[in-house]
């Protein structure tokens, strides 16, 4: 049968089950749907956003019936290509945003995974509690996006990851079964810790319809935000070499090279000294004299201390908008996320500075430098072959570089499509040859007829 008839047959029949409110099979409707947040592409066949768990069960029978792939999908802020499949239909999750529970003797909340995780917080605040991973996306992205790519963000510096703060999860498994991973406890080792798998799944275990995440009281101690620059990137990761051996942690350790600083001019319209290097911090204020002399000792320039909390939120927007600022500078952009260890910092940061020459490419870097994870953004023109030749080259470098030194190919973005050969190399170079062969034996148990976002991440690598 023809590709449109077949995909017509689908689209009715997916009508007759969830009503014609819930799929969306426009080719306007499903263009939104079209691309990630770094423009990978995969026009899906039809977009059905489910209302409850039951919906995604028989959206998941539907689906293997019909030898159709399944990506779910949460605000498609992702970058690796992960949330993006040519033919595929693409389950928009938001509707299931609902806070479940906000248990404040157990510190837990139990979610649906569509909400965001900043509509999240502004929940938890009212009664004094947080959830501390804050990837820049918070506004948009949502917890089942943010447990499926295991992100990070800005305070995972002091306080992990992802996969420090999911107790728990409801998933929809690929043979249409539900089952929960983990508990709602502060101790529970029960078995094998399935739950970890689901953190960092990409979407290709498991549909997540539910979380419990741990919460943690708002901190009792002041915390000042401090903006400073620097005439040059080493000393950067000198101060965190030097903070790091007076054992002072900071809250928020983010960094911006000038390149970055100049966009976020143009797009936001401000005017913030376009410095070699800047640096954004957060610190409990009985640290802050130390800290500040230790920023000294390095050479800062001017130390901007917020005054109050409308200050420290416009420093906090620099770093969440510089991607869409430096993104709107090319056609293109190849946004790197390699995880160095600290002490190799400032090698990577010449590495990046002599590619950068090596090529004659622009490559704005920002990130979350306190983890060893800064971002290369690689500008490239996108209808142009010699130019996308050359950014793939140096992203190449960046990589290979990482693995060289015992780093990983991404921190927090993950694979999708963007980095299984580097995956495959990583695994490979650090003793992880059979990891990999277990990985691709856990993706056959869980999704035996190849349906959940087929053809990616570990079985592509
Ligand atoms: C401006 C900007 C800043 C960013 N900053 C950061 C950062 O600081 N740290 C960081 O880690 N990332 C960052 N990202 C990347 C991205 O925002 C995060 O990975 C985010 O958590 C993705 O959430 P999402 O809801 O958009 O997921 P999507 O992009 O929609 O999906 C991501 C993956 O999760 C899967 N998925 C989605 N929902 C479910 C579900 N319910 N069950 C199972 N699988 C699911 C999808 O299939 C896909 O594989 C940034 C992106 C942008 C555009």
């Amino acid at each position: 049968m023809p590709a449109t008839q077949t995909s017509s047959r689908l689209v009715g029949e997916l009508v007759k089950i969830f009503g014609e409110s819930s799929v969306m099979s426009s080719p306007s409707s499903l263009e939104d749907y079209r691309r990630d947040m770094a423009d990978y592409e995969g026009m899906p066949v039809v977009v059905i956003k489910p209302a409850s768990e039951a919906e995604v069960v028989r959206l998941v029978q539907f689906a293997t019936k019909n030898r159709v792939p399944i990506v779910p999908r949460g605000a498609g802020s992702s970058l690796t290509g992960a949330a993006v499949l040519e033919g595929a239909i693409v389950l928009d999750m938001r509707k299931m945003s609902k806070i479940l529970k906000v248990d404040l003797v157990n510190w837990y909340v139990q979610v649906q995974p569509g909400i965001s995780l900043d509509d999240l917080n502004v929940e938890l605040k009212k009664k004094g509690f947080f959830f501390p991973p804050d990837p820049a996306s918070s506004y948009i992205c949502t917890v089942g996006g943010a447990i499926a790519e295991g992100s990070g963000g800005m305070r995972c510096v002091k306080y992990g990851t992802m996969k420090d703060w999911v107790i728990s999860v409801r998933v929809v498994l690929p043979n249409g079964e539900v089952a929960r991973f983990g508990e709602p406890l502060a101790k529970n080792r029960a078995g094998y810790d399935l739950l970890h798998l689901m953190v960092g799944s990409e979407g290709t275990l498991g549909i997540i319809t539910e979380a419990h995440l741990k919460i943690i009281p708002l901190p009792a101690e002041t915390i000042r935000r401090l903006l400073t620059t620097f005439s040059e990137w080493e000393a950067v990761s000198n101060t965190i070499n030097d903070l790091r051996t007076s054992r002072i942690m900071p809250n928020l350790f983010e960094f911006l090279d000038r390149e970055s600083i100049a966009a976020l001019n143009q797009k936001l319209e401000q005017n913030h000294e376009e410095a070699e290097a800047t640096l954004l911090l957060d610190i409990e204020e009985q640290l802050l004299e130390k800290v500040v002399a230790i920023l000294r000792s390095h050479g800062a320039g001017k130390i901007t201390i917020a005054r109050d909390e409308e200050e420290a939120e416009k420093m906090y927007q620099l770093r969440a908008m510089v991607y869409l600022a430096v993104k709107s500078l090319a056609s293109g952009v190849q946004v790197e996320d390699v995880a160095v260890p600290l002490d190799r910092l400032g090698e990577y940061f010449k590495l990046v500075k002599s590619v950068a020459a090596k090529y004659g490419l622009k490559i704005p870097v920002n990130g979350h430098a306190g983890d060893g994870n800064v971002h290369p953004n690689i500008l490239y023109d996108r209808d142009d072959p010699a130019s996308r030749t050359k950014a793939m080259a140096a992203y190449e470098e960046i990589c290979r570089f990482a693995i060289g030194v015992g780093g990983s190919v991404t921190g927090e973005h993950g694979i999708g499509i963007q980095k299984m050969k580097f995956l495959r190399e990583q695994l490979v170079s650090h003793e992880g040859k059979e990891a990999l062969r277990l990985m691709k034996e856990i993706k056959k148990i869980f999704d035996p007829e190849g349906i959940m976002n087929p053809g990616k991440y570990v079985e592509g690598a």
